[in-house]
């Protein structure tokens, strides 16, 4: 086992966290950009109570609200225009990934004179790749992403239909507060959209790898297993602490690089497939992992049979005849499917009303985005153009 492991996001978790907000952001700045989604935070009181932290603390508060879900370019622009007329000098994301993922690129952009767009992987090379930005502090309000924790950030592109990733050391995060109980508002589907996506960041590291690293495949099966235990507990009753809880500190841990360390994973190819079709449907981001990933699981446990029969026996308690029963690899990708329809995700493109006849242009797209350098989607199995649209047929 070999790795680097790098994340300094400091991590302040537990009930009430968000009143440490001002003393943590003063840290960093004086003028703080607060960026918000679509107005959750208003109706629950967590904006009110964000600013009276951050203006105990002495900092000035300049608001960009209304980042949509699947954030655009355009938010991000207008939040960066915000912040350079304001001069802030630290961003503050308070929201789901959304949020998080639009207040990186735009602390990002206040510090570049070019087009935001270059930064977002939008074929095989980065225009700019950034380096710098504003510190920035984020309080996730919904557990799912990860991205309070870690460099990434998703951001869609409405005029060339693309959506796509950005990473890079200067996004980490400065700090980020983990404050369960403002997760408690989380209606009951977006929470199960967030314990899928949550799930689906483990098993695409866990999965994507025919390495069998031991105490990594612990952690790895242990989020997926509390997520499996303490989601339907959330989703059952909104305002039980103790599983939002731990769904909240699953969804950091999916994806802070801690469970994918020494893993030996290969690629997101459930979530580049997802990345694509979404650009072209505007879902939600875990309702279309919910549909590709049991279709994707089917395929790739044809070949990396040995860590899909683990799966089936630590997750799901089956009994193999070995590393190679297919049988057993099958049965609890079944069970998983079950699993995601028992909390309400759906698992078929129809559901969404979507159908065959774009297929070969998301298969194209998602290639175009991010390939081997040979034509094919990173992964195990390496996936080629018909491979991926024999796998999103397989999800109709
Ligand atoms: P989201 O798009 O940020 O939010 C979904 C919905 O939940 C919004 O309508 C939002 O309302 C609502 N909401 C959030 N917090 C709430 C609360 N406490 N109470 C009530 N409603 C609340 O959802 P997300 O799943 O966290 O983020 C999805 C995005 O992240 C996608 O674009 C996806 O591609 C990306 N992503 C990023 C990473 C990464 O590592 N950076 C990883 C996976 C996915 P308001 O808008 O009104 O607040
Ligand atoms: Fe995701």
């Amino acid at each position: 086992m070999r790795f680097d492991y790098y994340n300094p996001t400091q991590l302040t978790f537990g009930a009430g966290s968000i009143s440490r907000l001002g003393e943590v952001t003063a840290k960093y700045g004086k003028r703080a950009l607060l960026v918000t989604g679509g107005g959750s935070v208003k109706r629950s009181g967590t904006f009110d109570r964000a600013v009276k932290s951050l203006e105990a603390a002495g900092l000035s508060v300049f608001e960009c609200a209304g980042v949509e879900p699947n954030p655009k370019i355009t938010s991000v622009k207008r939040g960066a225009t915000i912040a350079r007329e304001n001069d802030c000098d630290v961003v503050v994301a308070l929201g789901g990934g959304s949020t998080m993922d639009a207040s990186k690129v735009i602390a990002a952009s206040v510090l570049y004179d070019g087009d935001p767009w270059d930064m977002i992987f939008h074929g095989q090379e980065n225009v700019h790749v950034p380096t710098e930005a504003l510190p920035l502090i984020t309080i996730p309000t919904l557990a799912a992403t990860g991205s309070e924790a870690n460099n990434g950030a998703v951001i869609s592109n409405e005029d060339t239909q693309e959506k796509s990733f950005v990473k890079a050391d200067c996004l980490y995060p400065k700090a980020a507060l983990l404050d369960p109980e403002l997760t408690l508002s989380v209606p009951k589907n977006q929470t199960s959209y967030g314990v899928c996506d949550l799930i689906t960041h483990v098993t695409e590291g866990y999965l994507n790898s025919t390495d069998t690293t031991p105490i990594q495949d612990r952690f790895a099966e242990g989020v997926i297993l509390t997520a499996m235990e303490y989601g339907p507990k959330a989703i059952a009753d909104g305002s039980d602490l103790e599983a939002r809880e731990q769904v909240q500190w699953a969804a950091t841990l999916a994806l802070n690089g801690w469970v994918q360390a020494g893993g030996g994973s290969t690629g997101y190819p459930v979530h580049m497939m997802e990345h694509t079709v979404s650009a072209y449907h505007d879902i939600t981001h875990a309702a279309g992992l919910a549909i590709i990933n049991p279709a994707w699981m089917r395929f790739a446990a044809k070949t990396n049979t040995a860590k899909f029969v683990q799966f089936s026996e630590r997750i799901f308690g089956l009994k193999s005849n070995g590393p190679d029963d297919l049988d057993c690899a099958l049965a609890g990708i079944d069970r998983f499917e079950t699993f995601l329809k028992s909390i309400g995700c759906p698992t078929r493109f129809s559901e969404l009303g979507i159908d065959d006849k774009l297929i070969e242009t998301y298969a194209k797209e998602t290639l175009r985005i991010i390939n081997d350098g040979n034509g094919n989607l990173p992964g195990v199995p390496l996936m080629s153009e018909q491979d991926i649209i024999d796998v999103l047929k397989a999800a109709l």
